[in-house]
């Protein structure tokens, strides 16, 4: 593992995201938020089950799940 990768199991890049809000309209448990003038979304992490669905739906593939996260320990 490296150096800052534990906390970031999903990851937006600014740089591609156009704000068009979908993935915050399609997540089903509203970890993607749009602030009242946010032009990006904010990820919830506590409540983001890794489903994968804004991943698909984003139109510029700006959402990426870090599979390099470890799994929980038992
Ligand atoms: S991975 Fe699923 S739960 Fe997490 S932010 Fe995306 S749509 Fe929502
Ligand atoms: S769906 Fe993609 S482009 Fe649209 S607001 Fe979300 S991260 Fe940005």
């Amino acid at each position: 593992m490296r150096n800052g990768e534990t906390s970031t199991a999903l990851r937006i890049d600014e740089g591609q995201c156009v704000g068009c809000a979908i993935c915050a309209d399609i997540c089903p448990e509203v970890a993607l938020t749009m602030g009242p003038d946010d032009l990006r979304p904010t990820w919830l992490a506590d409540r983001c089950t890794l489903c994968g669905e804004c991943v698909v739906e984003c139109p510029t593939a700006a959402i990426t799940l870090n599979s390099e996260v470890p799994a929980p320990a038992p």
